[in-house]
């Protein structure tokens, strides 16, 4: 058995109960196999792949908090440090009810390549906890952000690990956990990214991950001699890397013509109203059938058995921005079908993998999150730097620089992809280069 099938086979043991997490790792070591066999003798030797699937540390602790009626609510919090061979570990928190150790290890695991590939030097991590803010009163989100805080505040620092949001992680909730580390550190530092701008945010954070996702996007079309400008585009999702994705890419002159959320879905022929959408779900926190109330030319749809909707129709582009696993095999085959041309992940992990397979062997150009979301982590360590010289950038200077990173990660990618025969697969040139930067500082810092 060659290397990477012994470490994946003791993967899938070892944490059998943890299905993206195999995911993940399968996906990963998968398109590794022709770096992995050119160095096999010195990364058996150096345990390179067992060390980087096994996270440093694996926190889970518990979070009490009081709900508006007196009663005490109990969730479970998580915080995976994966891997700091290129800096402190970086990874935002997730705060949704499906979210279990097997999730934050996925995440984190993606991450460590994702960072590495944004050319900035940040590890790998991840965490979060099963409480769903959907519902609850302001106060309550603020007790459990203060509750999860106390715990996590013992584990985390600007040079040691510097969380971020991520899916029910927003503005709201960074600021309340920032609040609350400094109380009891009596530190002010920039430990958290995505704070507000009056408290050492960085311009351009709420915006980086959908701009930098269509940054690449334009790119790769342009390096197919192609133009972004009228193209038709999918969206799924309406969070914030939907939001910002729908924006951009009609700043580019493209036309966007669906965005869903966990229970329904819009088909809008005229074009997503970006300034409506904003309305609805940042600023009344509410659901999509209020956009298609609001506007005429919308349809809505409810999900009924779990249907991924928004992947029917006939476009050119595809960016899944919702959440893991919400693009199938049948998903693949429809936007196929449909002519779809380029498929840019904005969400981690959105795309099953075969899915993923389908559109690499009809021609779609794919590429995955770890490369097209990286924006967002990449700002996320503009950030910081921000935050160490005490400075804060203009937005021009903070979307000059994202776009220059998207842009070179594209080529970064394309480049890692064709120096090791696989010209075009995108997946593959995202985790060759994200891996051999990591692996070059795991190996120079000895066994560690
Ligand atoms: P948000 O919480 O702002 O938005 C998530 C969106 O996805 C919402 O529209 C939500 O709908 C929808 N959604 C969530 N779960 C499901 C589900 N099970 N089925 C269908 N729709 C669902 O999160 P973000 O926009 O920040 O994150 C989206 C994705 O992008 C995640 O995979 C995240 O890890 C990734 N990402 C985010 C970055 C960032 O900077 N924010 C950076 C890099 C990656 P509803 O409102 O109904 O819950």
């Amino acid at each position: 058995m060659g290397y990477v099938d012994e470490v994946l086979d003791l993967v899938s043991k070892r944490d059998a109960s943890q299905p993206e997490f195999i995911q993940a790792v399968t996906e990963v070591l998968n398109s590794l196999r022709p770096v992995v066999e050119k160095n096999e003798e010195l990364y058996r030797k150096n345990a390179i792949l067992e060390r980087i699937t096994e996270p440093d540390r694996q926190i889970m602790f518990r979070v009490p908090w009081v709900d508006d009626n007196g009663q005490v609510q109990v969730n479970r919090g998580f915080r995976v440090q994966f891997n700091n061979a290129i800096g402190p570990y970086k990874g935002g928190l997730r705060l949704h009810p499906s979210v279990n150790l097997g999730i934050i290890k996925f995440l984190g695991f993606e991450q460590i390549f994702k960072n590495s590939l944004t050319t900035l030097p940040i590890g790998g991590g991840k965490g979060g906890s099963d409480f769903d803010p959907k519902g609850k009163s302001d106060r309550e989100i603020m007790a459990f952000c203060q509750s999860f805080m106390t715990e996590l505040a013992k584990y985390i620092g600007a040079d040691i690990d510097v969380p971020a949001g991520d899916i029910g992680t927003g503005a709201r909730e960074i600021g309340f956990m920032f609040g609350q580390y400094k109380r009891i550190k009596n530190l002010y530092e920039g430990v958290l990214t995505g704070k507000g701008l009056t408290y050492g945010g960085s311009l351009a954070r709420t915006q980086a991950t959908g701009y930098g996702l269509l940054y690449l996007t334009e790119e790769l079309i342009k390096c197919h001699s192609d133009n972004i400008a009228g193209k038709t585009v999918a969206v799924s999702g309406s969070g914030n890397v939907a939001i910002y994705a729908i924006e951009k890419a009609q700043q580019l002159g493209a036309k966007v013509v669906t965005c869903s959320d966990s229970t329904g879905w819009i088909y809008d022929e005229s074009g997503i109203d970006v300034e409506l959408l904003k309305e609805v779900k940042e600023v009344k926190r509410a659901r999509l059938t209020e956009y298609a109330a609001a506007k005429p030319s919308a349809q809505y749809f409810e999900k009924k058995n779990g249907e991924h909707g928004v992947w029917q129709y006939k476009v050119d582009v595809a960016l899944p921005c919702a959440t893991q696993n919400e693009l199938d095999i049948e998903d693949a085959k429809a936007l196929v079908a449909n002519g779809v041309k380029y498929v840019c992940e904005g969400a981690n992990m959105p795309t099953t993998i075969d899915a993923t397979e389908y559109f690499q062997a009809n021609g779609v150009c794919f590429v995955g999150g770890k490369a097209a979301n990286a924006g967002g982590v990449a700002t996320s360590a503009l950030e910081m730097s921000q935050n160490s010289e005490r400075l804060s950038w203009t937005f021009e200077e903070v979307d000059s620089k994202l776009k220059k990173i998207m842009v070179g990660i594209y080529h970064n990618i394309d480049e890692a992809a064709k120096e090791y025969g696989m010209e075009g697969n995108y997946v593959a040139g995202a985790n060759i280069a994200g891996f051999k930067k990591v692996v070059e500082a795991m190996l120079a810092q000895g066994v560690c």
